[in-house]
């Protein structure tokens, strides 16, 4: 009888983290069997850190799965528990969706969404060990909980989204403790297997701040900070929130605090030699902030609640693995947290992670084929960042067991593209998290307009149903009849397009001024279609802008669309660059465009490269 064991699957998926979740539902609504393998299935989609999803960025990854078809925007809208768009002030490009989360809410929907799926088996176990045959992947073994022996679990493919899990090592003040998260085991086992595999594997570290008692904080002596009224969802498919919206509250640290971590850096593991790796240089410890930037007394803390039902609050801003009694010092010395109950100290953790330039753009490993590593294994931080990786492994899993192209979004198409590209072709030295600064195409790649870049792509590939389908065709056709006639209408001489892309305009003041029979088409179109309107309105304003940028676009397009052919040796490439061949070599760019971002390669070894293929076609 063929069981959960026994059975051959398409898809493999090792770690029930954000990655993980989306690469299963992925795998299963595209119809192919899929495993999830993890180690505890009930804290499937926890989150490590901070109950929070989105950000500057992160928000824009969120809306891009959201479009693609992914789980996490839903998701959030199921659990959030606040909604703000942060840069609010800046222009609409940079805007970023964030939510505070309900964290077992969140957790709970999403585990419930992976029940429901016919094509998914969840197996509670540790992988242990990825078998290959010429060169790909053909089983995991796992150890099954309350198996005896270890479970050989046959497959097409396999994705890793193991996190912080490989070889943790978690350290608070001198303690340190083997473990993958709090309270939960490390993975040992699966970091050999790969090495034997041919992949090279580092070192990382992150770290969290102390969890406190809500009952125990003065909030008279904080700030209070609301959500947008009234908050904006992250899926396109949300139609309202449900749940109840709560504050969070600020505070900050003072040089009181400063000098009890300054006068306890010697136990500090960060600065005692006890922490090798390195760490997020944008999400640093209290410990480094106070270090970094001596000149400053004062540094903001965010108390977040983690949930409606717990008492459970996190303290956003003082990550730290200072010994307990130091921690308890810090935070009793803060204003409104003179009394607080730490529940859980900070601390900081060490993992295994593979240096991201081991893979192709599909995130499949280039020594072995149909095997993918996805999220923080490939040295990325954030939920948001592991999820995107998830769900593209799992696009390009189900690519390859087709026989179908490969999914790879450029980075003009999306953060998911710009990200991907930055790990397959840079490579990391420190934990890599999104902003927006990394996207040279930011203007056009925006949170209101991410089912416009993508949705087509997630149809193509199965994962966008009817239904999405649907709402995302009503938005186009409103978009599209709204510019239509915003563009054959005029007002003096101007026409009422041209109008829009003036700062102080808005569609409904052009509506107001318009001929009866015009105002009223334009209100209603716009009254059934909010989302057109806002995307509308800020292509208007981006109009100049996105036409240079355009101009821009097109001459990186002609790079990228010139493909390096597989016969290419760099090493006999004599008039190349020594450092040259050595890291064209080691990346294997899969264009021009592409081998011009790796760090180190000039404009002139492209042309060294692009005379070189053109002799080789000619031949
Ligand atoms: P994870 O969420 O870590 O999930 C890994 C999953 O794999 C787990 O379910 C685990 O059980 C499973 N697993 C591991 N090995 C095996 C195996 N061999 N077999 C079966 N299952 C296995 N992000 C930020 O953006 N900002 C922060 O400040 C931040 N701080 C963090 C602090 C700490 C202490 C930790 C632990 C994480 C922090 N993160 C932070 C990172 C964030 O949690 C991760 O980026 C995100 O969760 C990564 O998702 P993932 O799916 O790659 O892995």
């Amino acid at each position: 009888m063929v069981n959960q064991f026994s059975k051959k699957y398409d898809i493999v998926v090792i770690g029930g983290g954000h990655a993980g979740v989306e690469a299963a539902w992925t795998g299963a609504k595209l119809g192919l069997s899929t495993a999830l393998v993890t180690l505890i299935p009930e804290t499937i989609a926890q989150m490590s850190c901070n109950p929070a999803i989105g950000g500057v960025g992160k928000g824009q990854i969120v809306r891009e799965i959201d479009a693609l078809g992914g789980l996490m925007g839903l998701a959030a809208d199921a659990s959030g528990i606040q909604f703000r768009m942060l840069n609010r002030s800046k222009g609409a490009a940079v805007w970023g969706p964030r939510c505070q989360s309900d964290r077992h809410a969140y957790a709970e929907w999403v585990q419930k969404q992976l029940a429901g799926l016919e094509n998914l088996t969840i197996i509670a176990g540790e992988a242990k060990e990825i078998i290959s045959e010429k060169g790909r992947v053909t089983a995991v073994l796992v150890h099954a909980k309350d198996q005896p022996d270890l479970i050989e679990l046959k497959t097409n493919s396999a994705i890793v989204t193991t996190g912080t899990f490989l070889n943790g090592i978690m350290h608070v003040g001198d303690k340190t403790f083997a473990g993958g998260r709090f309270d939960e085991p490390a993975s040992v086992g699966l970091s050999s297997s790969l090495q034997k595999l041919g992949i090279e594997l580092g070192r990382l570290k992150t770290g969290t701040c102390p969890r406190l008692a809500t009952e125990t904080i003065d909030y008279d002596k904080c700030r209070r900070q609301d959500g947008d009224e009234p908050p904006i969802a992250f899926s396109f498919m949300t139609p309202s929130l449900e749940l109840e919206q709560t504050p969070c509250w600020l505070t900050a640290t003072n040089p009181k605090v400063h000098e009890i971590i300054l006068s306890n850096f010697h136990r500090a593991p960060m600065y005692t030699g006890q922490i090798q790796s390195t760490g997020p240089r944008y999400c640093p410890s209290i410990e480094t902030k106070v270090e970094r930037f001596s000149d400053k007394d004062s540094h903001q803390i965010f108390i977040e609640p983690e949930g409606l039902a717990t008492n459970w609050v996190y303290c956003n801003g003082i990550t730290t693995s200072m010994p307990p009694d130091v921690q308890d010092e810090m935070i009793h010395n803060i204003v409104g947290l003179e009394n607080a109950k730490i529940l859980r100290y900070g601390y900081a953790i060490e993992y295994d992670f593979a240096q991201p330039t081991q893979l192709q753009a599909t995130l499949e490993t280039k020594k072995v084929s149909h095997l993918f590593l996805a999220g923080q294994i490939n040295g990325t931080t954030g939920y948001e960042e592991a999820a995107a990786q998830g769900l593209m492994a799992a696009l390009n899993a189900a690519a390859g067991i087709s026989e179908s192209e490969p999914i790879v979004l450029r980075r003009d198409q999306a953060y998911i593209g710009v990200m991907i590209d930055d790990l397959v072709t840079k490579g990391v030295t420190e934990p890599y998290r999104m902003f927006t600064s990394r996207a040279e195409h930011r203007l056009s790649l925006r949170a209101d307009n991410a089912d416009r870049r993508l949705s087509a792509i997630g149809r193509n590939a199965g994962l966008v149903d009817d239904q999405r389908w649907k709402k995302f065709s009503q938005k186009q056709d409103t978009l599209n009849r709204l510019l239509e006639l915003l563009k054959t209408n005029r007002s003096d001489s101007k026409s009422l397009w041209e109008l829009l892309q003036r700062p102080e305009m808005s569609l409904e003041k052009i509506s107001s001024k318009s001929r009866p029979e015009l105002a009223k088409e334009l209100s209603s179109l716009a009254s059934g279609n909010p989302q057109a309107v806002e995307t509308l309105e800020i292509d208007a304003r981006y109009a100049g802008y996105l036409e240079k940028q355009l101009k821009v676009l097109k001459q990186v397009q002609e790079l990228d669309s010139k493909t390096i052919p597989d016969w290419l040796e760099y090493h006999s490439i004599s008039h190349l660059r020594h450092e040259a061949r050595e890291k064209l070599t080691q990346i294997q760019p899969r264009s021009l465009g592409q081998a011009l971002r790796i760090s180190g390669i000039t404009p002139a070894d492209i042309t060294v490269l692009a005379v070189h293929i053109a002799k080789g076609m000619s031949k």
